[in-house]
């Protein structure tokens, strides 16, 4: 058979380059010894979750760690999964955590030299090899409709064998040439085939970047490699993009390890050398007694507007998934506690081999470390950036206030004490923290443990000492005064000593007090609140928080 005429009848020249000029068009690039090249390369389904997040940090750090490149690329062959702005989306919400491509879609930058980065865009590209592959008798057209293939699948099914296009169910592979160009002049539509070379009888051992050595089976099976539409599958678009755009180090999800040996064999039918290859295992969370993966479905948690919307401070996100990545970045981190992340020796080789555990409660920790440690006034910026997208309208018109938002932001970040409080974990809990210091938002949450009669002497006898200007020693001696007057033990110890002798402490008095001012049991520092709440609102709350 004439395989350089049935390749021309396949794929007509047209505009077509001839596929040793890529070589030319996409260069080796000029990155040190070592650099790693790495992409994120999602479909454009609008839909980006943590476990994207989780691989573009691997990638990114590969890439930066080593001074290599980190660029993004659009795997939009299907076309009806594509959603309108996804990415946008995509490059949004990794500069939202702080993780910036050097190039690729969508990105404005002088790299940009190994586009189009949108798979669509690089038709020319495969249709270019896939000519190749068929002049050179390794790839063959199918002409096999829908239902014949299905009807072969039923029948390996039936039989317990594997399913696929391969071996004696590969019907078109023998294809005679007056049956080929019978066929193409009846304009039935066809695919293109590679011809495995692969035998299922021989193994072989392959080293990846994160599970090492894995002993696997060639492939034998002629897969398609560009649809009827002329638009390539993942397998043929991954071999070519990613040699072409001189990826080095492929991080994927352990999903695609099955289809290794298929990539293997079409990066050696199109004589380029693979890159390295790190797949990562699925996300996993505990659900009850069971490790199970993260899912679309149950957990809210996987999408990545979760944690903007719930207010998670971004850092701490991509800080814990350094954890989750690297085991050893929380010793780290806890050595380098004021360290930036990017100085961490991030390996690929230390990533877990199996399912990586995501824990929310042990993010909720870090990111209440960090925030703790931001400055009010850029946890403010923090906490107003959340207000303006998803806060209500009190939160927006509280936000005005800064001055205020920022006193009060001393008191419970504990600015000044011996150590930071670390009350706010959140953007959306942290504000809901300070609703009590405004009274559109202030509502009484605890009741008060004694009767109408103590409580309202207790309000009462403090409404009429309470001098916003006295510091807390004066501010406490009085409330000392007031228990007292109200038969409570003025001083702690007396109240231990003889529990019968009052009616509470003085510590009890301080509750009614808290209970009347915040609407809670439990509070920041009640003198520095008044101070902040100011004496009109301070004699209001008192007033209006008699027992009834
Ligand atoms: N488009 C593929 C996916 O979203 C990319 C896999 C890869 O990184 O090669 O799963």
């Amino acid at each position: 058979m004439d395989l350089n005429k049935l390749s021309r009848a396949l794929i007509p020249d047209g505009d077509l380059i001839a596929p040793e000029e890529y070589e030319k068009i996409y260069p080796e690039r000029n990155t040190e010894k070592g650099a790693c090249v790495t992409r994120l390369a999602p479909s454009p389904t609008g839909f980006i979750h943590l476990g994207n997040l989780y691989s573009a940090l691997a990638d990114e750090r590969a890439a930066h760690t080593t001074g290599g490149i980190f660029y993004l690329r659009i795997e939009d062959t299907d076309e009806k999964r594509k959603v309108d702005g996804a990415v946008e989306s995509v490059i949004r919400s990794l500069n939202y955590f702080g993780l910036k491509f050097d190039e690729g879609a969508e990105i404005n930058s002088p790299l940009n030299n190994y586009g189009p980065y949108y798979q669509r865009r690089r038709a020319k590209i495969y249709r270019s090899f896939a000519k190749k592959l068929i002049a050179q008798g390794l790839a063959y057209p199918c002409f096999c409709s829908a239902e014949e293939l299905d009807a072969v699948r039923e029948k390996q099914t039936q039989n317990k064998e594997t399913t696929g296009y391969y071996g004696a169910y590969a019907k078109c592979r023998t294809l005679t040439e007056s049956e080929i160009y019978e066929n193409l002049k009846n304009n039935k539509p066809f695919v293109i085939r590679l011809k495995s070379q692969g035998n299922i009888e021989n193994k072989f051992t392959f080293n990846d970047a994160i599970k090492g050595d894995i002993t696997v089976t060639e492939n034998d099976k002629d897969v398609v490699i560009l649809k009827s539409d002329g638009i390539p599958t993942y397998h043929f678009a991954h071999a070519i993009d990613d040699h072409f755009m001189r990826t080095t180090l492929v991080i994927r999800g352990e999903e695609w390890l099955s289809s290794l040996p298929v990539h293997l064999e079409l990066h050696k039918a199109l004589g380029f050398k693979p890159p390295r290859y790190a797949h990562t295992c699925s996300l996993m969370k505990m659900d009850g007694d069971t490790k199970r993966k993260l899912s679309k479905r149950k957990d809210p948690e996987l999408s990545l507007d979760y944690y903007r919307k719930a207010g998670y401070y971004p850092l701490a996100v991509v800080k814990y998934l350094m954890t989750v990545l690297n085991s050893n970045f929380e010793e780290w981190q806890l050595k380098n506690p004021e360290g930036d992340y990017r100085d961490f020796k991030f390996k690929i080789e230390k990533m877990g081999k199996s399912g990586a555990l995501f824990d929310l409660e042990k993010l909720c920790d870090v990111s209440k470390t960090e925030i703790s440690r931001l400055t009010p006034e850029a946890c403010y910026d923090f906490l107003k950036e959340w207000v303006d997208e998803f806060g209500a309208e009190s939160d927006k018109a509280h936000f005005e206030n800064k001055e205020y938002i920022l006193k009060i932001l001393n008191l419970i970040m504990g600015v000044g004490g011996k150590k930071r409080r670390k009350d706010i974990e959140r953007a959306e809990q942290g504000v809901k923290l300070m609703d009590y210091f405004f009274d559109d938002t202030f509502n009484v949450k605890d009741s008060y443990a004694y009767d109408k009669n103590t409580v309202n002497a207790v309000l009462e006898g403090f409404a009429s000492v309470y001098n916003p200007a006295d510091d807390n020693s004066v501010w406490f001696a009085k409330l000392k005064q007031v228990a007292a007057q109200v038969g409570f033990a003025a001083e702690t110890s007396d109240y231990k000593a003889a529990p019968e002798k009052y009616a509470g402490s003085v510590s009890d008095a301080a509750e009614i007090l808290r209970i009347a001012v915040t609407g809670m049991k439990n509070s920041p520092d009640l003198c520095t609140i008044m101070k902040i709440l100011g004496k009109e609102r301070c004699m209001k709350r008192l007033a209006e928080g008699k027992a009834k």
